[in-house]
């Protein structure tokens, strides 16, 4: 089996589910397509750039299916969720598709049966026997070439196309699937409708995996993410993830404690919680401050060195949760907190409210409670309507705040969003050139900012030779999460003959770049 992974955090944990699920079924993965009887790729349909990669990819495996060296081909993730249809009958070679609310289906998709249910006595004890070389997916695609460039409107054929809707077992609700007042409002309102989504399923996703779900971790061993709620009830014009994933629900909370101790035992050392919005997590299972109440269980596992969490919504950091992050030693003094735009017209038509000012003083409490903390935010630029004074405001709005860490998209027009029939719709090149404005701006403010690294003592997580030259190694401190922020190069080990991937020293930084940093180590590992 080969599977690929893409899109965000979120889309790699179902993935790893799926995984799971094939493994246990006695599936062996492969990073070798042309190797593969099963290729799976994991779609993403955040914007247009998402979504595109994701057909080219398809196409890419499609191939190895034309080849005659892949049996079955399955699409899954949110791309089936939102062209189910047109996936099945425009890529013939597609044999199945999983939405992200049927994971479980996986196996039909797949041909193998679906094993009895059975007593798993711990998450990875199962796994453990694979004896698979753990696979970075989305890697093993890249090595492979595709000529495709079509899209989804590639021409109707008549491949074989199990009937998934009916395969499918009946995917249990969790009993926590429970829903928000919030969110059976905004449903109400018609935020999730997807009655004008041809071919898609119209009942919204409600699956939600526990600590017993089998997860085959592709993160590297000292590392990983657990999803602690799925789905969205916020309302922003510009985004069709809760139509994609459904409504907002939390995963029990003893689940999400049980499957950190699981990771732990295993011998992860950093978890990354995960969820659209992570800052609401408990409010449907009647928990006040459920995100705090929650990192001080986990804060308190024995051996985890460190705990973040991604996707925070800025109303809704609370006194409770600084005052949480700034008392655990292992809460990682990080925030990444989305806020898309500072002008508050824009963000008004975004239907997310906020702006400059309160932005700005958001960020002075933050500071003020958690001295040192590292912030990260994105942005959008072009948003419909957005003009140069609105746009110039951002600007102001970036110098001020000065984030260590800041993403920027430029506004996709996607099929289903409340934005789409918005009018004044700004021209992608303005998009594009706003964007590198904003990315520019950023790198002269996180250039200053780096500068200031220069001469501290930090620990941090070595993580293997870099991706760029065996001369160095990279590694992260508490102030990066996985993936998506800068990086630090270590270029002296000190007294030491040779690092361990995975382990924690003490190390200084000696230089610093626009977003990168030079380190030698001090001691350790600790
Ligand atoms: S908070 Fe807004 S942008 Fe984020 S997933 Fe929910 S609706 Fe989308």
């Amino acid at each position: 089996m080969g599977f690929i992974s893409l899109g965000c955090p979120k889309n790699l944990v179902d993935s790893e589910v799926m995984m799971g699920l094939l493994d246990r079924a006695g599936a062996r993965l492969t990073a070798h397509p042309e190797e593969a009887e099963i290729l799976i790729v994991n779609t993403c349909s955040f914007i247009d750039t998402a979504k595109q990669e994701s057909v080219d990819t398809i196409l890419e495996m499609a191939r190895y299916k034309a080849s005659g060296s892949a049996k079955r081909l399955i699409v899954a993730g949110c791309l089936v969720e939102r062209y189910r249809d047109e996936i099945r009958k425009s890529i013939p070679e597609v044999d199945a598709v999983v939405g992200t609310g049927e994971l479980e289906s996986i196996l039909e998709a797949a041909g193998l049966a679906r094993p009895q249910v059975i007593t798993v006595p711990g998450l990875f004890n199962i796994l453990s026997g694979s004896g698979q070389a753990e696979v970075r997916p989305g890697q093993e695609s890249r090595a492979a070439t595709h000529k495709h460039t079509g899209d989804l409107a590639r021409t109707v054929g008549q491949g074989f196309s199990p009937d998934i809707e009916s395969a499918r077992p009946a995917v249990a609700l969790a009993p926590e699937a429970t829903s928000r007042p919030e969110g059976d409002l905004r449903e109400r309102q018609g935020r999730f409708s997807r009655d004008d989504w041809q071919g898609a399923t119209h009942l919204l996703p409600t699956y939600l995996y526990d600590e017993s779900t089998p997860r085959f971790l592709t993160t590297p061993r000292s590392s990983a993410y657990i999803k602690i709620a799925e789905g969205c009830d916020h309302p922003c014009s510009f985004c069709v993830i809760p139509n994609l994933r459904g409504k907002f629900r939390s995963r029990r909370f003893e689940s999400v404690v049980a499957e950190a101790r699981q990771l732990v035992a295993r011998g992860v050392r950093e978890i990354t919680l995960i969820g659209q919005d992570t800052t609401c997590y408990g409010e449907d299972l009647g928990l006040k401050d459920g995100l705090a109440t929650l990192l001080d269980a986990l804060a308190g596992i024995e051996g985890l060195r460190w705990l973040r969490f991604l996707y925070a919504y800025p109303n809704r950091i609370t006194g409770r949760l600084l005052e949480t992050i700034a008392r655990h030693d292992n809460l990682c003094k990080y925030l990444d907190v989305p806020l898309q735009h500072a002008a508050p017209s824009v963000l008004k038509r975004m239907k997310r409210g906020g702006g400059a000012d309160i932005f700005l003083k958001t960020l002075e409490k933050v500071r003020a409670a958690v001295p040192g903390i590292a912030l990260r935010t994105t942005f959008i630029t072009g948003f419909p309507g957005e003009s140069l004074r609105d746009f110039e405001l951002l600007e102001e709005f970036i110098k001020e705040a000065k984030f260590d860490w800041l993403g920027v998209f430029g506004y996709s027009d996607e099929e289903g969003s409340g934005a789409f029939s918005l009018d004044a719709k700004v021209p992608r090149r303005t998009i594009e050139a706003r964007k590198r404005r904003l990315m520019k701006l950023q790198q002269g403010i996180s250039k200053r900012a780096k500068q200031q690294w220069v001469g501290r003592e930090l620990v941090l997580l070595a993580e293997g030779e870099s991706e760029e030259t065996q001369l160095l190694w990279e590694g992260r401190t508490q102030f990066h999460a996985p993936e998506i922020d800068g990086k630090v190069y270590i270029n002296d080990y000190g007294d030491l003959a040779a690092l361990e991937p995975g382990r924690f020293y003490k190390a200084q930084i000696t230089e610093a770049h626009e977003y990168d940093v030079v380190a030698h180590i001090r001691s350790g590992p600790l």
